[in-house]
C-alpha cells in the first residue's frame, strides 16, 4: 500500500512560510515514496474559520506547485463521525461534563496558585482545576438542563490505566531531538476537553478520527505538535484506531526566533507572491532544495 500523507491547515488566517514548509515537505515525501497527498481543512472553530481563508489556502498551495487528491475533507462536514467517537468513549465511562466558564477556570487556578504552583500541560496551559468529576449524576443532569456552558472532558487517569503503556514512532526532528520509539505521556495533559457544547469535537479528537478514516499512514507536521502526539496515541488506543508514523519537523521562525503568526505580513505567502517571489524562492527560503 502506498504511504498516505496529509497537510491539514486551519482556515483561520493566510498561510505563511511555516505552512509552506510543512506542505512542501509532505508533498516531496509523498512524491519520493510513491505515496498519496491529502489536504484536510480543519475548520471546526466556526468563530475563527472563514471561507476566504480556505480559498486562499487552495490558491497558495496550487501556486507552490502542490497537487492534492480530491475531494478535500472539511471537518465541519463530518461532525457525525466525531460524535460517534465521543459516544464510544462515553459508553466506556471515560468522559465527564464540566461546567465552568473560561473565566471561572482562570479564577480557580489563581486561587490554587496562591498556595504554590499549579501544574500546567506541555503547552503551558493550567490543568483543569475544577471538581466536575465529583458531581453526582443528578447534579450533572440539572446543570445540563440549565443550559450552562459545558465541555466534555476525558478522565485522563482512568483512560491511561485502560490504555496501558503507549509510544509512537518518531522519524522527524523530535521536540527533544527524540526519534525512534518515543514514550507517550498523556497524563501530563490532564483532563483534556474533547468536545464543547457549541462544537461537538476538538482538535485532538477530530485529528485522530480523520487520520484513521482517511488512512493516513505518515503524519508530517510541525514540532509544536510533538507533545500533543501523546494525547493522539491515547485516543487511537481507546478508539481502536491504527497508529501512523510521525515526523515532527522544525518550525520556520522569524529573524528574532519567534514562531510565525498567520497575521504577519512579512512571511505571508500572498505578500511574498505579490512582492514578485517565485515558488522556487519560497523553497529556498524554507531550506528545501
Ligand atoms: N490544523 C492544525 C494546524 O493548522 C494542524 C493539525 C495537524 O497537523 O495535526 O496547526
Amino acid at each position: 500500500m502506498p504511504p498516505v500523507f496529509r497537510f491539514a491547515p486551519s482556515p483561520n488566517g493566510y498561510l505563511h512560510l511555516g505552512h509552506a514548509y510543512s506542505a512542501l515537505l509532505n508533498s516531496d515525501l509523498a512524491r519520493q515514496s510513491g505515496g498519496r497527498l491529502l489536504l484536510r481543512i480543519e475548520d471546526i472553530d466556526s468563530t475563527r474559520c472563514r471561507v476566504e481563508f480556505e480559498q486562499a489556502i487552495f490558491d497558495d498551495l496550487a501556486w507552490l506547485g502542490i497537487a492534492w487528491e480530491q475531494p478535500v475533507r472539511r471537518q465541519s462536514e463530518h461532525l457525525t463521525d466525531y460524535r460517534a467517537a465521543l459516544a464510544r468513549l462515553a459508553a466506556e465511562g471515560l468522559l465527564y461534563p464540566s461546567f465552568e466558564s473560561r473565566a471561572e477556570i482562570a479564577r480557580l487556578v489563581a486561587e490554587r496558585e496562591a498556595c504554590g504552583p499549579w501544574p500546567r500541560d506541555p503547552d503551558g496551559a493550567p490543568l483543569y482545576p475544577g471538581a466536575a468529576r465529583r458531581l453526582s449524576p443528578d447534579q450533572q443532569a440539572r446543570l445540563l438542563d440549565q443550559d450552562a456552558p459545558s465541555a466534555l472532558r476525558l478522565d485522563m487517569a482512568t483512560a491511561c490505566v485502560r490504555a496501558g503503556h503507549l509510544a509512537w514512532t518518531e522519524q522527524g526532528e523530535g521536540g527533544d531531538g527524540e526519534t525512534g520509539r518515543v514514550e507517550a505521556r498523556p497524563l501530563e495533559w490532564g483532563d483534556v476537553i474533547l468536545a464543547r457544547k457549541e462544537t461537538p469535537t476538538s482538535y485532538h479528537l477530530s485529528v485522530v478520527v480523520d487520520d484513521a478514516l482517511q488512512g493516513v499512514s505518515e503524519v508530517v507536521r510541525g514540532q509544536d505538535l510533538f507533545q500533543a502526539t501523546a494525547v493522539h496515541r491515547l485516543l487511537q488506543e481507546l478508539l481502536g484506531l491504527p497508529e501512523p508514523i510521525y515526523r515532527h519537523h522544525r518550525l520556520i521562525r522569524d529573524p528574532a526566533g519567534h514562531k510565525l503568526a498567520k497575521s504577519s505580513q512579512s512571511t505571508g505567502l500572498r505578500e511574498l507572491r505579490a512582492a514578485g517571489l517565485r515558488p522556487t524562492d519560497i523553497r529556498q527560503l524554507v531550506g528545501l532544495s
